[in-house]
């Protein structure tokens, strides 16, 4: 491995950037990998020629066939696996089971899409909905369809997911028959860069319907037009940043933010000591898998951990227990659970983050002080499991407000159930809320009760224990996303996906001719 600067893929061409290019760490041993760069790219005709040459090209198949598209690029990136394995360890300081997160997810992810391109059969446009009368007389109608926009998808993606984070977008985008121009974050842009390269370079995907601009996104947004998508990933700040940018106030172009969320679990109160002993040991359970995974990098992530206030005390002690068991380190050995976090610049923001909660909270455990297994913390940037308390929720709004985005997380007691949904509330719209139970009627309850303020909403109570998808973990078939706070985004969710790369349209005219728009399937 040695350090180049990585070239961009745009207008079907491999280019290099004219400047010497941004370092990208190995943030366990602190070498420099590869460099990136955008300097001097011709994003006018990039933008171009991915809208004319890949939009027409893709917009020619049908979901079928871009699903099998999708299928030959899944087997393409499965056959170089181990290099991906390989660069995510050395770029985002990952140990195997959080690559598989990122990798293996990414091509589960795009599987699920391939799949779909097999139900969705021989057709170009879906039909949204039934066909409804528009007068006395039947024969006149109207029908909403969905056609792919004409447009390009850009994906401006945060670092945590370098390739889940990839083809959970381009998966949806390409088999709605839209051209895809991804920006990786820069710290971790590696991967992404690699799955494009062996996938370009496997001949499988129309020229110009996947692109990549390494580095600086200086001047991207410039070249939107109005109908392309824009699909962002990362924090509220920039996404302020690009939804009050002139191309998408003016050209009303479509934007989706996935950003910052303080998703919380919940013990709900057990009618036996029996039950709350197991319930509260799968929460434990899940909190600190959830805190530790990709060292807590992860917009999913527990953050607030609400339990009855008589089981304060026993959730803190089972949560630390856990926490206890997690060794941090290098992740090329094979004794460490955890490895660091993506870069210096990660471990600045997350020892600030830090610092602020515990200004406000008590520390129930403290990692910080165990030894790294085969690294050296003045070179390395590790963070090691904090859990820490409030016992009062209610008048600590920085536990509510604060996304340390690593391994932290708070635990705080509730009185009763509508106190413990009003702390959650305050999160102000999170991706996610984990309930934990055994009456499948409170549960429920809770689940409808929080269903507004979380795209998602994961309920688990002992007869799915064994089975359940992990808090975490975003499954294809499942909305990602949140209100509020969290972006007010939605991807994912099965065919409900594809839904941002289609424009909707009613037809409205004689049964006759809305019976030739009927796709078979
Ligand atoms: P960030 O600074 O906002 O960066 C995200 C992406 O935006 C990167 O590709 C970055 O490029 C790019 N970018 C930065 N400034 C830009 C601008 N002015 N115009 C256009 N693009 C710009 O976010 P981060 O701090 O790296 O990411 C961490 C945050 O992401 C966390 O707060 C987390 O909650 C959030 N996140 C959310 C989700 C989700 O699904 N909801 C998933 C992961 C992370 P460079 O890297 O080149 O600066």
């Amino acid at each position: 491995m040695t350090a180049s600067l990585l070239p961009n893929y745009i207008a079907g061409q491999w280019v290099t950037g004219q400047g010497a290019g941004t370092p990208l760490f190995d943030p366990v041993l602190g070498t420099e990998l590869v460099r990136v760069d955008a300097t001097g790219l011709d994003l006018p005709e990039a933008f171009r020629f991915a809208r004319e040459q890949g939009g027409s090209a893709l917009r020619a198949l049908t979901y079928r066939e871009r699903g099998a598209l999708l299928t030959a690029v899944g087997k393409v990136l499965q056959a170089n696996r181990d290099a991906y394995y390989e660069i995510s360890t050395a770029n985002c300081g990952t140990v195997k089971n959080d690559t598989a997160v990122d990798v293996d997810g990414g091509l589960f992810t795009l599987g699920h899409f391939a799949r779909m391109g097999e139900t969705l059969g021989d057709q170009r446009h879906l039909l949204d909905g039934e066909a409804a009368r528009l007068g006395k007389d039947p024969l006149f109608q109207s029908q909403h369809v969905l056609v792919p926009t004409r447009g390009v998808a850009l994906f401006i993606n945060a670092f945590n997911f370098p390739s889940w984070g990839l083809w959970e977008k381009a998966a949806p985008a390409l088999l709605s028959g839209v051209p895809v121009i991804v920006k990786p974050a820069t710290a971790t842009a590696w991967l992404t860069q690699r799955m494009v390269q062996d996938v370009v370079n496997a001949g499988i995907l129309p020229s110009g319907a996947l692109s990549i601009v390494c580095g600086s996104s200086a001047g991207l947004l410039d070249q939107l037009q109005p109908f392309d998508v824009v699909s962002f990933t990362g924090s509220a700040d920039t996404a302020a940043v690009i939804r009050s940018h002139p191309a998408v106030v003016q050209r009303s172009v479509r934007v989706n933010i996935e950003a910052d969320s303080v998703n919380s679990a919940l013990l709900l109160p057990a009618s036996s000591a029996e039950d709350a002993a197991a319930t509260l040991e799968l929460l434990a359970k899940e909190v600190a898998r959830e805190m530790t995974v990709k060292s807590g990098q992860k917009c999913t992530a527990i953050r607030r951990v609400l339990v009855p206030e008589a089981l304060y005390d026993a959730a803190a002690s089972a949560i630390s227990a856990r926490l206890a068991k997690t060794t941090v380190g290098n992740p090329r050995n094979e004794g460490v659970r955890m490895g660091s976090l993506v870069s210096r610049a990660q471990k600045n923001a997350v020892d600030q983050g830090l610092a602020q909660l515990m200004a406000h909270t008590e520390v129930l455990h403290d990692g910080r002080s165990a030894a790294l297994v085969g690294a050296d913390s003045a070179v390395g940037c590790f963070a090691a499991p904090v859990l820490l308390g409030t016992r009062e929720p209610d008048a600590n709004a920085v536990v509510h407000d604060v996304e340390v985005f690593g391994p932290v997380a708070t635990l705080m007691p509730y009185r009763d159930m509508p106190q413990a949904l009003q702390l959650i509330r305050q999160g102000q719209g999170s991706l996610v809320a984990s309930l934990y139970g055994s009456d499948a009627a409170a549960l429920a309850s809770a689940a409808l009760e929080l269903a507004d303020s979380h795209g998602r909403v994961h309920v688990i109570s002992p007869d799915v224990a064994a089975l359940h998808t992990g808090h975490g973990n975003v499954m294809p078939q499942s909305l990602h996303g949140g209100p509020g706070r969290a972006g007010g985004g939605e991807e994912l969710g099965g065919a409900r996906a594809l839904g941002f790369y289609h424009r909707r349209s009613a037809l409205q005219a004689s049964t006759a001719v809305l019976t030739q728009t009927t796709p078979v399937t």
